[in-house]
């Protein structure tokens, strides 16, 4: 399989190059040159979401210098559980809460860096972050010998167990607490990628939601999922999925696209109203993000519509299975109260946006995605009168550690500084 950029598909690039390059030197994203077709029966002897995502991933790692890599880049990844939960006769839950870091991220930061273990060369990971992208990130990376990573996160804008998860980790993690607001981390590490002297020195690469090392694992649980889900049922799945970035909701769409058992697609979104502004009248306006309870779905422009709307150029019956709605703050409050009374469940505030859609669009044949741990959202949940979350076993040891936590004034010279600092301190080890 190749890969291609969504602005132009002139030039070909293996996945291990496409990986490497993040995003594709015509500004656009990777796409695979062509989708392949699966049918239900190819996946008729496999139980686990191990065996599924050697399956699934076999097209797109063909060809590849990762081709015989993939059996333990899987494994590697796919190490703790995604349990598919029934809550009621037709309805489940897809919890991927169970990361080392409590998150969704952990699955595509985990198999990132396991591709990247295995490249021949040295890289140093750049990434600001506002708090769930930097700790799974941290995580994946932690411990690799060609790795280097360097976090930057904004002083005093992060909670307080974010900040313990992101420096929690030193040897080849750094985190650096800069005393700015989350724009002018981003805009830092922005000018170091652009600064060609920066960028070449350290051999800089990004982690972010963009790359296609990312999507293709988010894909598997959606198959995992779909074909669970008819084998139990005989039937198809509809799927109600938390989104800002549009990451996680565009690995649903993919797979459903590429013929697995999936019919309606909700995307449950924020205040923040780009996609279902989209859906109602086909206009995509990006708009300046706004703070919601829902802190890692505060985009205002969502990078993988790009990836979107080119494939629903391409299948445009796609469009008629999509919808798309906006929850306020004070709804996902309320849907947090209202599925801890109806099923004595703890909910975060981002799942909580797909339980408001379940519950007010009456939706069947659902599977409701969890995004986070309610654990790492317990000062939200409080305020929906829930008080009595402990913290899960892989949690727990955020709690506790020796915490090196990096001051940095947001400039490029002293950010240059530490990169320096950091790697020399690497080479004496
Ligand atoms: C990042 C994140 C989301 C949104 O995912 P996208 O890929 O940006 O749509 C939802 N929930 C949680 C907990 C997240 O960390």
């Amino acid at each position: 399989m190749k890969y291609c950029s969504t602005r132009n598909n002139d030039y070909l690039f293996s996945l291990s190059d496409a990986i490497i390059t993040g995003l594709a030197p015509d500004g656009g994203l990777f796409v695979p040159v062509s989708y392949p077709e699966f049918q239900i029966k190819e996946f008729e002897d496999s139980i686990t979401i191990q065996e599924m995502a050697k399956l699934f991933l076999q097209p797109f790692f063909e060809g590849d210098d990762l081709e015989n890599e993939l059996s333990s880049i899987v494994e590697n990844t796919f190490s703790f559980p995604i349990p598919l939960t029934q809550i009621s006769e037709e309805n489940y839950q897809l919890d991927l809460i169970h990361g080392p870091t409590g998150a969704f991220k952990d699955v595509g930061a985990r198999f990132l860096a396991q591709c990247f273990s295995y490249f021949d060369q040295h890289f140093t990971i750049l990434v600001a972050t506002s708090g769930d992208t930097g700790s799974a990130v941290g995580s994946a990376f932690y411990g690799l010998n060609n790795i280097t990573v360097a976090i930057l996160y904004p002083n005093g804008k992060i909670s307080e167990f974010q900040e313990r998860q992101l420096t929690y980790w030193n040897d080849n993690v750094h985190a650096f607490s800069v005393n700015s607001d989350f724009d002018q981390c981003q805009q830092l590490a922005k000018s170091a990628f652009q600064d060609n002297e920066i960028r070449d020195n350290f051999n800089l690469t990004s982690a972010n939601s963009i790359n296609i090392g990312r999507l293709l694992p988010q894909c598997i649980y959606y198959v995992y999922a779909s074909i669970s889900y008819f084998k139990q049922r005989g039937k198809k799945t509809n799927l109600i999925i938390p989104t800002g970035n549009m990451g996680n909701a565009l690995a649903a769409i993919w797979v459903k696209h590429m013929g697995f058992p999936i019919d309606e697609i909700y995307l449950a979104c924020n205040a923040n109203k780009v996609i279902p502004f989209y859906f109602e009248q086909g206009i995509f306006e990006p708009k300046p993000s706004i703070k919601t309870l829902a802190n890692a779905m505060d985009v205002g422009n969502p990078s993988n519509m790009e990836r979107f709307l080119q494939l629903v150029e391409e299948n445009t019956n796609l469009i008629h299975d999509l919808h798309s709605a906006s929850v306020t703050d004070n709804e996902i409050i309320d849907t947090i109260d209202w599925v801890h009374q109806k099923w004595n469940l703890s909910i975060c505030p981002h799942t909580a946006t797909a339980y408001q859609l379940f519950r007010n669009h009456k939706i069947q044949n659902a599977i409701v995605i969890a995004t986070a741990h309610p654990y790492k959202f317990r000062d939200i949940l409080l305020k929906a009168g829930i008080s009595d979350i402990d913290p899960p076993d892989n949690l727990k040891k955020f709690l506790d550690g020796n915490h090196e936590k990096i001051d940095l004034e947001p400039s490029l010279p002293n950010l240059e500084k530490e990169l320096l600092r950091i790697h020399s301190q690497r080479k004496k080890e």
